[in-house]
């Protein structure tokens, strides 16, 4: 549970309690807590895109029903409408998509460093 929260609101995978983010297009190189190194080699956020489609995919098909359910529009009227508001949510699932990478990292490695 402790872990789920500090995924939310973007804190470390090792002390849960550190940012990540210290602006919204700026991550921290360390943990300013514990001192963990958060990006651990170059390319190291190439995972990330992974998560983000993990991230995005199901988000996307959330805003398609909603907008659907909430409208009762045409097909057509629902993709751009669902586009929209995924292309504005498009930073936050970015972001999110460093932090549940770094913890997933964190989870699977044996050698926490
Ligand atoms: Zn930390």
């Amino acid at each position: 549970m402790g872990r789920l929260i500090a995924m939310v609101a973007s804190r470390c995978p090792r002390c849960l309690k550190g940012r990540v983010w210290r602006g919204p297009f700026r991550i921290n190189q360390v943990c300013p807590v514990c001192g963990l190194l958060f990006e651990r080699e170059q390319g190291y956020w190439t995972g990330a895109m992974v998560a983000s489609y993990a991230l995005g995919v199901p988000l996307l098909a959330a805003l398609l029903f909603g907008v659907w359910v909430a409208t009762r529009w045409d097909v057509t009227a629902v993709l751009i409408t669902a586009d929209a508001l995924f292309i504005a949510a498009a930073p936050f699932v970015w972001r999110y998509s460093r932090v549940v990478w770094l913890h997933l990292d964190w989870l699977l490695d044996p050698i926490h460093g």
